[in-house]
């Protein structure tokens, strides 16, 4: 592709690559900060960092970088030499790196924002079946990874003393029975952080020996290596950089002095926290923070913490709040009988700091996993409806003035897929839909499987005309898509687009109905807008 493009166009592309890095370098060691306790010379790297992005975001008119970059500046500034952030300061970095990293993801922002992530590494195929290796290869680059088909061990070891992939996909037995892992075995020994490596079989299932030998040399995954889209949305997992929000936690204890104390270690780690001094309050705090676990002091004058953890529980929408007792207790029968009543964990003051936090981390990790599962579809791993309609919601309370518009899609002439070629083929049709719309969207931008063959898509900071350009472009690169290597079998969809004018989430998912069935009736493949809507519709 970059052979077509004009020298002015390439300079452009070269300009906007260097800002691109500097966002990664930045990020990289934003994400170091916290196990490096914020130290002097960490604070530093990430401020010249910083500066750095600036001055080329500036110098290469990247406007929007350069913003960020400069915001985040003035808060560096604030922090004294030698500390660490305070929670809101944490808060707004946090905010402001967040934004930093869904800059330019949105694929179709730029013509040329495929090229513009630089250092992508390659994929490395090594699959003992040929034709597979070739259908896997072909569909990673539909999804936007690098793949790189490697045909022999050799051709496998040569190229990775060239250069490293960011991750592997292998067959158990690529170069004969068992030798995929052999292999994997030689690679991660001369490694200190092993590769990832999701490996594959073509026959029978692997034996629980097998899985485990896999697993001990850097196995993250196994699947039949039939199961392209199952090895893709992994790899698709595994790569995603971009930050995860920081937990939140709610320290819970009358006294200050305690309280303060534990924010603080929790601040350095790179959490964010709240002192509630107030057991009364708790509940307050629990809404308007929304925080990911609780972190509970034992004896308190207005009720203790077992009594306020049975009523948290008695709260469905707590129900999966993790809760950890920090306290001076140390009556073993008192600890069980705590726990018992709705605590998590219990950790005995004065606590050592790593202890703290490995306890606060594994929790919550938990407690994320749990909720992914039961707010995502498990075709597509997409929202699913209810908490889709939650997300809009709230997407609308908290947009302000900026722009924000709803999409519906529906594949067009669903039925006849299934009629033609059966309901599995109609399966991997909407798992495609799903991956294309997340590799093609901004992290930022909510996906959900709104009903069977149908998806809604929130697009943030993007007028009717925007998101009817970006879903065009989507649309009339999705039709190109060949599907479960059928040649013959190629699929369209059409949208419904409409724009909040502030009206409830109800109304603006009926507009943008109302406009995907126009798109339907005026021939289907198609993007629809809602326009403005009906003076009768406001009330
Ligand atoms: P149109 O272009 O008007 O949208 O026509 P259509 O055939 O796509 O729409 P219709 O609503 O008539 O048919 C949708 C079909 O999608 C019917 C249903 O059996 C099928 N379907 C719904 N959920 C799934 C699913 O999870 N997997 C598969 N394979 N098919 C599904
Ligand atoms: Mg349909
Ligand atoms: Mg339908």
């Amino acid at each position: 592709m970059s052979e077509t493009l004009t020298p002015a166009a390439r300079l452009r592309q070269h300009f906007s690559s260097r800002v691109i890095n500097q966002v990664r370098q930045l990020l990289d060691i934003w994400r170091r900060l916290p196990e490096l306790q914020w130290s002097k010379q960490a604070m530093n790297d990430f401020i010249l960092a910083t500066e750095k992005l600036a001055r080329f975001a500036q110098r290469f008119k990247a406007e929007r970088h350069e913003s960020i970059a400069r915001d985040m500046l003035i808060i560096l500034q604030q922090i004294r030499p030698g500390r660490s952030p305070n929670t809101a300061q944490l808060e707004q970095l946090n905010h402001h790196v967040l934004l930093l990293s869904q800059t330019a993801l949105r694929h179709t922002d730029d013509d040329n924002a495929d090229h513009l992530i630089p250092s992508k590494k390659p994929v490395y195929i090594a699959l003992a079946d040929t034709d597979n290796a070739l259908t896997m290869a072909e569909q990673m680059q539909y999804f936007g990874l690098l793949p790189e088909l490697k045909r022999t061990t050799h051709d496998f070891v040569e190229s990775l003393q060239q250069r490293h992939p960011s991750a592997i996909v292998m067959d158990i037995d690529f170069g004969g029975q068992g030798a995929g892992i052999d292999l994997a075995d030689r690679i991660q020994q001369s490694r200190d952080i092993s590769l990832p490596i999701i490996f594959t079989y073509r026959s029978a299932a692997p034996t629980i020996v097998e899985r485990l030998n896999a697993m001990r040399h850097g196995g993250v995954g196994m699947y039949p290596d039939t199961e392209v889209q199952l090895v893709i949305g992994h790899l698709e997992q595994l790569l995603d950089h971009s930050p995860q929000p920081p937990y939140k936690i709610l320290v819970v204890d009358d006294s200050r002095a305690q309280a303060t104390h534990a924010a603080s270690v929790l601040n350095k780690a790179g959490m964010l926290s709240q002192v509630s001094n107030d057991p009364l309050q708790v509940l307050d705090a629990l809404a308007s923070f929304n925080p990911d676990l609780v972190l509970m002091d034992m004896y308190m004058p207005e009720c203790n913490g077992m009594e306020l953890a049975k009523v948290i529980r008695q709260q469905r929408e707590h129900l999966n709040l993790p809760i950890i007792y920090l306290s001076g207790e140390d009556d073993r029968e008192r600890q069980l009988e705590a726990m018992a009543e709705g605590g998590d964990d219990f950790l005995t003051k004065p606590v050592e700091p790593g202890h703290l936090l490995t306890t606060i981390r594994t929790r919550v990790e938990r407690s994320r996993q749990l909720y992914r599962l039961i707010s995502r579809d498990s075709l597509t791993g997409l929202l699913n409806h209810t908490h889709m309609l939650e997300t809009l919601q709230d997407l609308l309370n908290r947009r302000g003035k900026r722009p924000l518009s709803f999409v519906m899609v529906d594949i067009d002439h669903f039925k006849n897929i299934n009629d033609t070629h059966g309901h599995p083929v109609g399966d991997v049709v909407i798992k495609n839909l799903a991956l294309f719309l997340r590799q093609n969207l901004r992290k930022s931008d909510p996906i959900g499987r709104y009903g069977g063959e149908e998806f809604a898509v929130v697009l943030q900071d993007a007028d009717e005309q925007q998101a009817q350009i970006v879903m065009d472009k989507i649309r009339n690169n999705f039709s190109n898509l060949i599907h479960a290597g059928l040649r013959e079998l190629k699929v369209t969809f059409s949208c419904g687009v409409a724009q909040s004018a502030g009206e409830s989430a109800a109304t603006l998912v009926e507009r943008a109905d109302q406009a995907l069935y126009c798109a339907k009736r005026g021939g289907r493949n198609q993007v629809a807008m809602a326009g403005p809507p009906q003076a009768a519709a406001d009330e």
